[in-house]
């Protein structure tokens, strides 16, 4: 197709634009209120100027009401830009706000103003989730600057409160605006990924995460027979755990990993002095599970270990969920979304993607809970969160050009 040739072209002189927006974007701070922020508002106003200068047929900002924020709420935004031929619409969704820059003395310069060095630009949200916002935005000035048509409805969102759990985000937006969104939409959402862009995350395991509290007795450290010992219960009780392992083994080859894993991680002080045995232990367990197995039948088998081990040494044993969230359906890795990206990865960088599922915890569980089915893709080196996150401008180019492929298809 000579027209995707020429628009293909036009992206390639974008390296100026990307800086500057990039630029643009990353002075504008947008902290939640968890983050010690007040809002998206001031980078929300920059995107919906550039939205304003394409002409969209729709416009709108949501305000998510949040007494925290800046003027009591959190705005997103969603623009369309319309072709009547056809029913369905490509979706990119992006999120505005960032992460904190973190400790200041790791990062080689002001987190706020970014850097560019060769084809590096440095700077916080460069990469989560500008490069995305960019990219998507760059497809779609280039295809209208060239004066071409849509061939398919275009939606770009910009959404706040993807950083702290996105009630105040995608989570209204869907509540409020659900109707936006249809089943046979190709909503794509470029906050994750991988650095070839082979990555297409179209599922993710349950989140479980659960707390031990080992309770013996305290006494001396010269009188054991006196006490017991939590310490050891709770070591007794993380080498017993491995079970888990071994009971729910099944290997799913969608994930990465593909198995189920049971990390202990968090473990709470116990007393401050070497000659004290502990009579209170407390550790934690991160569970990422794939959606063949239940929640609550690994839960259930926590405490019975728990119990089991419990029993065996004479220590009480509480065992208790701190944070539980079940997988959402997947989407299917033969969706229309899957198949038409895949074809425009291959058309752009000639490589083959796949659809994966990963560990948990991205936007797109709001789509699936809805029943929408949703692509997490991007081209990215994975410095999302990280001092001196960078993104790669031939990256964000690259991806331009695979959604200009969605838009003309
Ligand atoms: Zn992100």
């Amino acid at each position: 197709m000579p027209e995707l040739e020429k628009v293909f072209k036009r992206i390639d002189g974008y390296r100026e634009e990307v800086i500057q927006i990039q630029a643009e974007l990353t002075s504008r701070k947008a902290l939640g209120p968890e983050n010690g922020g007040t809002g998206e508002h001031e980078k929300a106003g920059f995107i919906m100027e550039l939205f304003k200068k394409m002409n969209p047929d729709i416009l709108d900002e949501i305000r998510a009401p949040d007494e925290r924020a800046q003027d009591g709420y959190r705005p997103s935004l969603i623009a369309q830009w319309k072709n009547s031929k056809k029913e369905m619409t490509v979706w990119v969704l992006s999120h505005s706000d960032i992460v904190p820059p973190g400790d200041l003395s790791l990062w080689n310069s002001d987190p706020y103003k970014t850097r560019v060095e060769g084809d590096r630009i440095i700077g916080r949200g460069v990469e989560d989730n500008q490069h995305g916002f960019i990219s998507s935005y760059l497809a779609l000035k280039a295809v209208l600057d060239s004066g071409y048509e849509l061939n398919r409805t275009v939606g770009l969102a910009a959404v706040a409160d993807e950083e702290t759990g996105s009630a105040y985000g995608l989570g209204y937006l869907l509540k409020k605006h659900g109707e936006q969104f249809n089943k046979n939409d190709l909503i794509i959402v470029p906050d994750g990924g991988n650095e070839d862009g082979t990555m297409i995350e179209v599922a993710e395991k349950s989140m479980l995460w659960v707390k031990f509290t080992v309770t013996g007795k305290q006494c001396h450290a010269s009188t054991p027979d006196k006490g017991k010992n939590s310490l050891f219960g709770a070591a007794r009780l993380i080498v017993t755990l491995e079970r888990l392992k071994k009971k729910f083994n099944i290997s799913d080859d969608l994930f990465r990993p593909p198995i189920s894993t049971f990390e202990p991680t968090k473990m709470e002080a116990n007393v401050p002095n070497i000659n004290t045995i502990p009579g209170r232990d407390i550790f934690y367990v991160d569970c990422r599970i794939l959606p063949c197995y239940r929640v609550d039948e690994i839960f259930a088998a926590c405490r019975e270990i728990g119990d089991e081990t419990g029993s065996e040494l004479g220590l009480e044993i509480q065992v208790e969920i701190t944070y539980r969230e079940d997988a959402k359906e997947p989407t299917s890795p033969d969706a229309p979304v899957v198949k038409s990206l895949t074809k425009a990865i291959k058309r752009v960088t000639g490589k083959d993607a796949r659809p994966m599922g990963i560990g948990g915890g991205t936007v797109a569980a709001f789509f699936r809970q809805a029943g929408l089915p949703v692509a997490v893709w991007s081209t990215v080196s994975d410095t999302a969160h990280q001092p001196n996150e960078y993104c790669l401008i031939s990256n964000v180019l690259a991806d331009a050009k695979v959604f200009a492929c969605l838009y003309m298809d």
